[in-house]
């Protein structure tokens, strides 16, 4: 199979303008006969890896995936790239699974979806042995570890595929990718030969926030109304309680929110999920139970009210923010009653000692993860294997460098007050013992006459909390009671007592509106989106969706609207450059994309005429400022509107830029040499250097929208 013909698969069938990460190595490797294992970030595109093999392979691809609206999500977008997918389920009728059966028989289909409980059903073996099968897919198959939360027991028994069909190449892919994990679906699967593709599991896209509790609820509104008023996003609480309670708080605020969780009937469940995928509801409130199988790819948010169980499961549930590659955050509060309650849950558990040493050591690392102040992918990544050399500048540690704290005066208090008030309080208590609070408890217990009362005044209660934190996650002190609700010293606290070893902790902060508002790739994302043409776009889609009862996303992705909303095409044939227009999206929605960009450019061109029959009146001779002016527009945004208007080719640049023929030269001969990265900020600096022009850098919209067009 030649490169050729993969790549016009992907372009002409898949619709996408070049491959992604290893996608293209692992098709080939398939394509060849051979097994393989596939770790890639969620998002990144491992379907792409079995759909496009498996078409240019003989036979049916199946596909093993864990649910049904997984594959039910595909087998839609399959069939609207015009290929030919069926899901088996048990909702099938007889004479569904009838004509499914002759389909098979006869070849005609491309991508057999199953789940692993009819995969194993002996009528669905005997079927499959007599036909071709392309490959073997295992997706998500994570879902085969017995120690994860997504564990699926039938998972286990696809080692049999080996066995059955040796020849048939198997390929299993996931985004989870802890050693014991990935050791697990080696061996289960009987994977030992298959070559290992993996691919950056960083999500550049995402921006970490993490802050100690305070009035969390608060917390959470003013993240919400800052950073995504009318986004979509999920916020995770540990219990169902919290769950509703979150869900009631936000709907006092006037937030469009809708709440899941295990306690609710299938049918309710389903109605809030439908609601949140077609963008009705916009804030999922949900225990984990909810996002598995939620492939929605315009989630900006993922919010946790409470620590998740793990870092593992962390990056995996803040994995579902951004899966369109767009800016998307991922927040959490913490406190430590969460901790407890991780702890309490691990101590009550039935799971034999090694794996609740185990989960210890999977709290602490993520206790470290928390309370550290460096930047927070240099202390999540390595966890999965991945080295990061460089501090990311894209979470708030690198943002808001909070400086580490050099105190161990401040530890032996805290470990002297943990011992003079008889290692069984709890930690709010021992704050309130030494910020000298003369609470009725502390009076009880007649702690106001301890030596350690109020040594601790002039420092904070949140102050104090981090102490206490890094305390925890040095060893230097333990949770007991039946709660994990006390603290007692432990072999470590010594040393620390005795000033013997030095003691560092950073400082918690609680972030402001400024630092919510202020970084970038966030605002420009905005912006673009803010656009016109952008929204006209937006509700065409819409209105696709409704008429063909499908979801916005499935119709096109964000993305391919801001690419049309940027690159203006106005002929059926320009669609194919755009990111997710495959020839059958173009059958079936090209015309109607077209349309509202051809009537975008009408009413530009309106204004443009307006424009140029002002600028171009002998009697007035009004140049380009006073028309701003005039229309109360900025220079900035006039700018804007005219590169508009050069990008629909309604008018040269010359004839409305204020430069000549020569600057614009000059101007053109940087941009070639800057335009690499098209980086705005770039060109700016060497149109600052060179002197011989002077433009102002208002003007830059249109030079770019000129000469973006030239290559
Ligand atoms: P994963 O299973 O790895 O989480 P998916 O296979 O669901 O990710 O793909 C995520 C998104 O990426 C989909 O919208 C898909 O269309 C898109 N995608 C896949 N491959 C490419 C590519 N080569 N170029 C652009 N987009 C791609
Ligand atoms: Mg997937």
């Amino acid at each position: 199979m030649s490169i050729n013909k993969i790549q016009q698969l992907l372009h002409e069938t898949f619709g996408h303008q070049g491959f992604k990460g290893p996608q293209q190595e692992v098709i080939e490797h398939l394509i060849a006969g051979n097994d393989a294992l596939v770790v890639m970030a969620t998002g990144a595109g491992k379907s792409l890896c079995y759909q496009l093999a498996g078409l240019i392979r003989d036979g049916v691809t199946v596909v093993i995936s864990p649910l049904i609206a997984l594959m039910k999500e595909q087998v839609l977008h399959l069939e609207q790239l015009g290929l030919k997918a069926v899901c088996v389920h048990a909702a099938l009728s007889w004479q569904e699974v009838e004509e499914l059966e002759s389909q098979l028989l006869m070849g005609e289909l491309d991508y057999l979806y199953l789940s692993p409980e009819k995969l194993l059903n002996e009528d669905m073996q005997n079927l499959l042995h007599q036909i071709d099968i392309a490959l073997f897919a295992i997706d998500e198959a994570h879902c085969i570890w017995r120690w994860g939360e997504q564990f699926r027991p039938e998972y286990q028994q696809l080692s049999l595929l080996s066995k059955q069909f040796p020849r048939v190449p198997r390929v299993a892919l996931t985004a989870t990718a802890g050693k014991i994990c990935r050791d697990a679906v080696i061996n289960e699967l009987a994977l030992q030969q298959a070559r290992l593709f993996e691919d950056e599991l960083d999500r550049k896209n995402i921006y970490y926030w993490l802050q100690p509790k305070k009035s969390a609820k608060e917390q959470l509104t003013k993240f919400i109304n800052l950073r995504h008023q009318n986004h979509c996003g999920i916020v995770y609480c540990q219990t169902r309680k919290k769950t509703q309670d979150i869900t009631d708080y936000l709907r006092q605020q006037n937030f469009s929110v809708g709440c899941y969780h295990a306690g609710m009937t299938t049918e309710e469940r389903w109605q809030v999920q439908s609601q949140f995928l077609k963008g009705n509801v916009k804030v999922m409130v949900a225990t984990v139970a909810f996002g598995m199988g939620i492939n929605k790819p315009d989630i900006r948010f993922v919010a946790h009210m409470d620590l998740p169980r793990n870092l593992e499961s962390y990056y995996q549930e803040v994995g579902r923010a951004g899966r369109d590659g767009e800016p998307a955050d991922a927040w959490m509060v913490f406190g430590l009653r969460d901790f407890q309650l991780l702890s309490q849950w691990i101590e009550h558990s039935d799971h034999d000692e090694t794996r609740k040493q185990w989960e210890r050591e999977q709290l602490f690392e993520l206790l470290n993860y928390v309370i550290d102040g460096n930047c927070r992918r240099r202390n999540l990544l390595p966890g999965f294997g991945i080295e990061t050399q460089h501090n990311c500048e894209h979470c708030d540690n690198c943002q808001l460098s909070s400086n580490e704290e050099d105190d161990n005066k401040l530890a032996a208090q805290a470990l002297s007050a943990v011992y003079r008030c008889g290692q069984n309080t709890g930690i709010d208590y021992l704050i309130k013992v030494l910020r000298g609070k003369r609470v009725k408890q502390v009076l009880e217990n007649n702690h106001q006459q301890l030596s350690v009362f109020g040594i601790g005044k002039s420092y904070t209660e949140i102050y104090w909390r981090a102490v206490f934190f890094r305390l925890l996650q040095m060893g230097a002190i333990q949770l007991h009671g039946d709660y994990c609700e006390l603290v007692k010293l432990t072999s470590k606290s010594k040393p620390l007592l005795n000033l013997a070893i030095p003691f560092s902790f950073y400082k918690f902060h609680y972030f402001k509106e400024v630092d919510y508002q202020s970084h970038r790739s966030y605002r420009n994302h905005v912006s673009e989106q803010s656009s016109e043409l952008y929204k006209m776009l937006w509700t065409k889609r819409w209105q696709l969706a409704s008429e063909n009862k499908m979801l916005d996303y499935q119709i096109v992705s964000d993305r391919t609207l801001l690419d049309l909303s940027t690159q203006m095409p106005l002929e059926l044939s320009q669609l194919t450059e755009i990111e997710g227009f495959a020839r059958e999206t173009i059958r079936r929605y090209g015309e109607q994309f077209l349309e509202v960009v051809q009537r975008y450019q009408q009413q530009q061109q309106h204004q443009l005429d307006e424009l140029l029959s002002v600028l171009t009146d002998p009697v007035t001779q009004k140049d380009l400022e006073n028309y701003a002016l005039h229309q109360q527009l900025t220079l900035q945004q006039l700018a804007h509107q005219l590169a508009n208007y050069i990008q629909l080719k309604l008018v040269r640049v010359e004839e409305i830029l204020p430069v000549s023929k020569d600057e614009l030269y000059l101007f053109q001969r940087g941009w070639t040499f800057t335009h690499v990265e098209s980086d705005y900020a770039m060109a700016r600096k060497y149109l600052e250097q060179s002197k011989d022009i002077d433009i102002q850098s208002c003007w830059l919209p249109c030079l770019f929208a000129e000469f973006s067009q030239k290559t």
